[in-house]
């Protein structure tokens, strides 16, 4: 007899757990399946995102941010170092383990919540019944009430430069690299490869990104993006822009990569290419012919607003699905739609979903840039607050960067918030709070903020809106 669930959730990356525990919570019974395996053959939970994507990249950018600031900002603390070394073993060790730590921990998690955590591959049949083939063992059928599709996204290999895991590698590879390349070379300035690209060049590789747009960070806001590009150049990253990579030729462990920008074909060699141009859904092998679950022609899993699939009683959460390919998107689709499936009313807001770089200084928005607000037609203010002005900032030696707030001229509502600077990540969450509880900028600006701190920077920015900065010279 086959064995049956309410929900069975494929997928265990930050969308398909956090869906699987949701769902445990209400009552459900819940079997979570993963096929995910690390470079040491080991099996383990949670996705791209532990294994190789938001929590390694985050672990060798503190890092390489630390063996920087060892080298160039302890002087003016008056903390004498001397030569300051780097062990990229025992850096990517730390990591490993951090990784290892989390990862454990969900298989932690599934089991507290009694999830059912299954190892091995997970294909959708028709009738809401999903194989599920064990890593070692007979594929069983088991029939599901419900089922989430969790299965995530890949990186997007280039016909003309691939992945051959050595000289030309994807971004897991890169956070795998155990020496530092002389000459990297990175085609896609979007997150990953700012991120990726500003651990190598901190622990000293000569790093050149070649990005097709002529904007850097398109999606941020302009005066965003235009501090950021400083001090990326301050750091020595070698961004350059309007660039449209063509091909990638190794030759004795050496690529070769031509691109053409505005004054023709150009050319650099490096000793390694990382190729960082996005991602794509993921769906191999996860649905059977007769499933009946529409892909878009990018290949992501059609769903409505409520992550519906056209199956009655399945889903499509995370990055297999149109939106932002970001954890915390994920996970929120995945909460909504166990609630939905617990009979709940439940919604993702869309318009709020904070977007980090963690590059250092730190980027972070949320809502509409001054752009998007201009297109709207909407009349607007804004008031910006420089971290060289902030009492914290200048005391942790971080005064690069802004925070800039835009809102209606009308209702005073809070339409985006900007940030470039320290812990910009961080101070985020403030503005998105806000935002959600549809606070006006006023609320903002009379909320009391621990002093000193970098969310005083938040603050004056609002107070700045309206031209009552009380530490910075209005304009
Ligand atoms: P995934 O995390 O990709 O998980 C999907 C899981 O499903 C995988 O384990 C896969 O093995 C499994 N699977 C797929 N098909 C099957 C099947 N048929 N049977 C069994 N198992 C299956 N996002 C952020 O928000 N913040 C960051 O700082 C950030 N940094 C990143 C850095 C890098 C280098 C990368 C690559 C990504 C980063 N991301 C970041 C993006 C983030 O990792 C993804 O948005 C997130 O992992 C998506 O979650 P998901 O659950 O949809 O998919
Ligand atoms: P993201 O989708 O945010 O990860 O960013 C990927 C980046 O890669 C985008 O900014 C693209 O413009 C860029 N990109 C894609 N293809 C190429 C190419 N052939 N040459 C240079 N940049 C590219």
């Amino acid at each position: 007899m086959s064995r049956s669930f309410d929900l069975v959730v494929i997928g265990a990356g930050p969308a398909g757990y956090i869906a699987a525990i949701r769902a445990a919570q209400h009552g459900m019974s819940v079997a979570c399946i993963d096929e995910w395996r690390n470079r040491d053959g080991n099996y383990a939970f949670g996705g791209t995102c532990l294994n190789a994507g938001c929590i390694p990249s985050k672990a060798l950018l503190e890092s390489s941010e630390l063996y920087h600031r060892a080298q160039h900002e302890f002087g003016k603390h008056g903390i004498v170092v001397g030569d300051v070394g780097m062990d990229i073993a025992a850096m990517q060790k730390r990591k490993t383990a951090i990784v290892r730590q989390l990862t454990g921990g969900i298989g932690g998690l599934l089991k507290a919540n009694k999830v059912e955590g299954l190892v091995g591959h997970g294909k959708l049949l028709a009738g809401k019944r999903v194989e599920f083939t064990p890593v070692e063992g007979d594929a069983e059928i088991i029939e599901a009430k419900h089922v989430i599709l969790a299965s995530g996204s890949v990186p997007i290999e280039l016909p003309f430069a691939k992945f051959d895991g050595e000289t030309i590698i994807d971004s897991w590879d890169a956070l795998e690299l155990d020496a530092v390349p002389e000459r990297l070379g990175v085609i896609g300035a979007g997150v990953i490869g700012l991120e990726l690209g500003s651990v190598w060049r901190r622990l000293g590789s000569e790093v050149t990104i070649l990005e097709a747009m002529d904007d850097l960070l398109y999606m941020a806001d302009r005066d965003i993006a235009s501090a950021a590009a400083r001090d990326f150049k301050k750091q020595g990253l070698d961004i350059r822009l309007g660039a449209k990579v063509s091909a990638a030729t190794v030759d004795a462990g050496v690529v070769r990569v031509d691109y053409e920008d505005k004054s023709g074909a150009q050319s650099i060699e490096v000793d390694r290419l990382i190729v960082a141009v996005g991602r794509r859904p993921y769906t191999g092998n996860l649905l059977a012919d007769d499933a009946g679950i529409q892909l878009d022609e990018r290949g992501f899993i059609v769903v409505d607003d409520e992550c519906r699939t056209r199956v009655k009683g399945v889903y499509a959460v995370g990055d297999c699905v149109r939106g932002p390919m970001l954890a915390h998107k994920g996970s929120e689709e995945g909460v909504m739609v166990a609630d939905l499936i617990a009979g709940e009313v439940a919604e993702v807001n869309y318009d709020v979903v904070p977007s980090v770089v963690y590059t250092a200084p730190e980027i972070a928005w949320v809502g509409k840039t001054e752009t998007e607000v201009k297109q709207s037609g909407r009349a607007y203010k804004t008031g910006s607050f420089p971290f060289a002005a902030s009492g914290r900032a200048k005391a942790m030696e971080q005064t690069t960067g802004l925070v800039k707030v835009i809102s209606a001229e009308d209702d005073d509502e809070i339409l985006g918030v900007h940030i470039v600077g320290p812990m910009a990540g961080e101070l985020i969450s403030e503005a998105v709070l806000a935002m959600e509880f549809s606070a006006s900028t006023e609320d903002i600006q009379r909320t009391i903020h621990a002093h000193p701190s970098l969310a005083e920077a938040v603050h004056e920015a609002a107070l700045a809106a309206d031209k009552r900065a009380l530490n910075y010279v209005n304009r």
